[in-house]
């Protein structure tokens, strides 16, 4: 004997029952064989939808009617296409005819029961499998179709009736055994209690149907037919990349159904494994595909899990008070009162202190429950010895399953620090003791974030995959994209990371998607995406919650700066270009570093001092392996070492540095730089990154500008500069008289930072600086008399867009 249930997807229309009518034909052999059918899809869900709206006295009912009407029409006209069987008809138009009375009725008394919700509910199984069975017999299958009612018998719990496995399995095996069919053919979900009433097994309950049947008969196999070849290693809905999981154990699969791996209703497998029955799943869509194959043992995997499911509208309830410490039976009676008011606890947790216990339970049963319990502690909550029950809302549980858990140190360890990793805070834990299971129960916004992060942590080709928003496509942002696109498949390969742009953004549009911008014309797609700031471009980032997020910001703008706090605290890495942020009060740059800090983020900012030139980070790793840095003395300013460079007398000052911006070495506003401002926001950086608490007033900055360059816009200041050529060509000649040369210098020393422009000799460290090259000495306990030097181009997009790539790297290392 064999069980085979065909799901809602299975039945949906005339094309897809043609599957199944091809399905049962090849699997019909010397064996007698049970289907077990599902309602036309969705079909469940609109009686439901029709029998509330009568009780509701809303007359929507008749148009709900009439549609699941004609959706069952149509589906028999297009399978039937010869002609359809006088009897078929007759049993729609009556089952039809009866729907209505029943809704009829509902809205008459303006009153929907459980007990008239499952009268209303069976339609849907009962009428599908005739339609399967009438078919089946016209291409000459033989078949008897049973009324599922007649032999599964239940308590009279509507709407998820518990069975009464005795009586069922004597019903049945009497009903087979006088039988001489082969090929049977039952509504699932359908049952009745011992006054004959219709009850229902619970949504989902025509697995449990086929695993009731095949304990009963105890069939060599049990087959679920559905729409996904098998069971997977997450919920396919939620991860892209999920594999199938070819073999697994009762449990690992009850584990797996219990926690919201809905591909099976949980309640089905118990049945099929107290016998032994092997049970598969099978596509309907891909019939060739092997499935998943459960049964009482499982070839060890190699993974350390075997699959992650989760649950949403979850409650938490939490039992405290000083009063349960040591006292006996507190536990026995919260549990025996959820038991009364008939609710499911789905998980328990209890610190050791026993001052508290923790159980999750279904969002519609948290106002019972809190009714229930707080009845059955009345007395110790008005004596203050515990609290009224606690309600919490809006959570999640996820669970991860395998019985090859136990064989494996540091799954949960794995588990808790990839979530913390990604800012998801766990509200509480559960492990059973069989060490199959470990669930956390997290905020259901949390949840898609988690299982894709668990999923590829714990099941990837090695690859993660890192979620990129860019702001900002000026001249950097758009060598980064360059720079992403040409490497996208060399850190595929080498460094396993699947970087995808999923936002870019500039000060006037912002482009989203889902998976990944193609970045050859990203450009072109931002003009003509939907206009928006920047500042809710990260605001969109906050609430995409997606797992491995960077922002990175190209901008040179104030107000983006101003969102670092709330991407940080998301656990969203901000990699930084612009230098407002490292630059600004101390307070600010501090709590930026500790929110990364504290959120397991990275604020990294390697490209606001000497472009790509590793010079934060060399400075960072000295003082973590415990060096002190001294002294620093640096040529930050590509644009001045450029300008002095070049400036020979020949040409104008002004056009030198006209030339400098021409070529892209300039801050935005050239200003930023000929000021010195530039150059001492960046010894602030490296001074504070050494571990001095300085502002940028504390910087010595005195200009070689003359004062009046400063005042008006751009063009001004060009032209003022002109102006005052004199000025500039007297610096140089002075310099020049007594054999040295011009170079924009920064220095720290002691606590003291200064900037400003100096004369220095051909001995000088930095006197062979040609270009636009920076270079930075630092002076520290172990480079005590030389210096270490780092030295190279300091400006252009080119380089600098390296430098924020290699901070994302970092970022995604990390
Ligand atoms: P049927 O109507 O055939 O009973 P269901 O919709 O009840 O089908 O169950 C199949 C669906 O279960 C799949 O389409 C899939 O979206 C969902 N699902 C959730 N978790 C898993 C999982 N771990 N493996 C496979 N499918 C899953
Ligand atoms: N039709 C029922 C439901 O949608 C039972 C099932 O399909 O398994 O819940
Ligand atoms: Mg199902």
């Amino acid at each position: 004997m064999k069980v085979l249930k065909f799901g809602g997807s299975s039945v949906a229309n005339a094309e897809n029952i043609e599957r199944v009518i091809e399905i049962i034909r090849t699997r019909v052999d010397d064996d007698r064989c049970a289907i077990v059918l599902s309602a036309l899809q969705s079909t469940t869900d609109k009686l439901i939808e029709a029998g509330r709206a009568a009780a509701a006295g809303r007359d929507s009912f008749l148009e709900g009617l009439a549609a699941i009407k004609e959706n069952h029409e149509t589906t028999i006209r297009e399978l039937f296409t010869a002609g359809i069987p006088a009897d078929l008809t007759r049993s729609m138009d009556s089952a039809m005819a009866e729907l209505k009375n029943l809704c009829e009725g509902v809205r008459l008394v303006g009153e929907l029961s459980d007990k008239t919700l499952d009268r209303i509910v069976s339609f849907g199984e009962l009428v599908s499998s005739q339609i399967v069975s009438v078919k089946l017999a016209a291409i000459g299958l033989q078949n008897e179709w049973i009324d599922s009612r007649t032999l599964i018998r239940t308590d009279s719990r509507f709407g998820s009736a518990a069975v009464d496995f005795e009586e069922t399995d004597l019903r049945t095996n009497e009903h087979f055994k006088k039988s001489d069919s082969r090929l049977f053919i039952l509504p699932g979900f359908v049952a009745a209690d011992k006054e004959g009433s219709t009850t229902t097994l619970g949504r989902g309950g025509s697995d449990y149907t086929a695993a009731i049947l095949a304990a009963a008969l105890n069939a060599d196999v049990l087959e679920i037919w559905t729409d996904v070849s098998g069971m997977m290693t997450a919920d396919p809905r939620f991860v892209r990349k999920v594999r199938q999981i070819s073999h697994i154990s009762y449990r690992e699969a009850m584990e797996l159904s219990h926690f919201g791996a809905k591909v099976i209703y949980p309640p089905t497998i118990q049945p099929v494994m107290a016998k032994g029955i092997p049970l598969l799943i099978k596509n309907t869509f891909a019939s060739d595909n092997p499935g998943t194959l459960i049964e009482a043992d499982s070839p060890p995997e190699t993974e350390m899990i075997r699959g992650i499911s989760s649950i949403d509208k979850i409650a938490v309830l939490s039992l405290e008070g000083s009063g349960m410490v040591g006292v006996p039976g507190f536990s026995k009676r919260l549990f025996a009162a959820l038991s009364r008011g008939h609710i499911n606890v789905i998980l328990i947790t209890q610190s050791s202190s026993e001052h508290s216990i923790c159980v999750a339970v279904e969002d519609k049963n948290a106002s019972l429950a809190k009714s229930v319990v707080d009845a059955e502690f009345e007395y110790e909550i008005t004596v203050g010895k515990i609290e009224p029950l606690g309600v919490e809302s809006g959570f999640s549980i996820l669970a991860l399953v395998g019985d090859n858990m136990k064989a494996h140190t540091g799954v949960s360890g794995k588990m808790f620090t990839t979530l913390g990793h990604n800012g998801i805070n766990i509200h509480a834990i559960a492990q059973g003791s069989s060490e199959r299971n470990i669930s956390a129960i997290i905020r259901s916004s949390d949840v898609r974030k988690a299982v894709n992060t668990l999923h590829e942590e714990f099941f990837s080709d090695g690859k993660k995959q890192i979620n990129l928003f860019i702001a900002g496509v000026g001249t950097v942002g758009g060598k980064l994209i360059e720079q992403i696109r040409q490497q996208a498949d060399a850190i595929s390969d080498d460094l396993r990371l699947n970087l995808q742009v999923i936002g870019i953004a500039n000060s006037k549009h912002a482009l989203l998607t889902d998976d990944g911008i193609d970045l050859s014309n990203c450009k072109e797609q931002l003009a003509s995406a939907a206009e928006s700031d920047v500042v809710t471009f990260t605001d969109t980032i906050v609430e995409r919650n997606l797992r491995n997020s960077i922002f990175v910001d190209v901008t040179a703008n104030a107000h983006v700066v101003e969102t670092y706090p709330k991407l940080l605290e998301r656990s969203v890495s901000v990699i930084a270009c612009n230098k407002i942020a490292a630059s600004s009060a101390f307070e600010k740059y501090s709590r930026l570093k500790s929110l990364a800090r504290e959120y397991n983020s990275n604020f990294f900012f390697e490209t606001n001092v000497g472009a790509g030139l590793p010079v934060i980070h060399t400075l960072n790793d000295l003082l973590r392996s415990g060096d002190r840095v001294n002294r620093i003395e640096a040529v930050l300013s590509g644009t001045l070492n450029f300008v002095f460079n070049n400036y020979d007398g020949g040409t104008k000052f002004s056009d030198v540095v006209r030339q400098a911006q021409d070529e892209g070495y300039t801050e935005p506003d050239p200003r930023l730089d000929l000021s010195g401002t530039d150059v001492a926001r960046k010894i602030l950086i490296l001074a504070r990154e050494a571990g001095y608490k300085l502002e940028l007033d504390d910087i010595r900055n005195v200009s070689f500008l003359p004062e009046s360059c400063l005042a008006g816009g751009v063009e001004d200041f060009y032209q003022e500069m002109s102006q005052h050529e004199d000025h500039f060509r007297s610096l140089l000649d002075s310099a020049r008289s007594r054999g040295l040369k011009l170079k924009y210098i920064a220095s720290f020393d002691n606590g003291q930072a200064s900037v400003g422009l100096e004369n220095i000799g051909p001995e000088h460290n930095f006197a062979n600086l040609s270009g636009k090259d920076n270079a930075v000495l630092f002076y520290t306990n172990r480079y005590s008399e030389q210096p270490l030097v780092i030295k190279g181009a300091g400006a252009g997009a080119d380089v600098t867009a390296a430098g924020v790539f290699a901070d994302i790297i970092r970022a995604c290392r990390t």
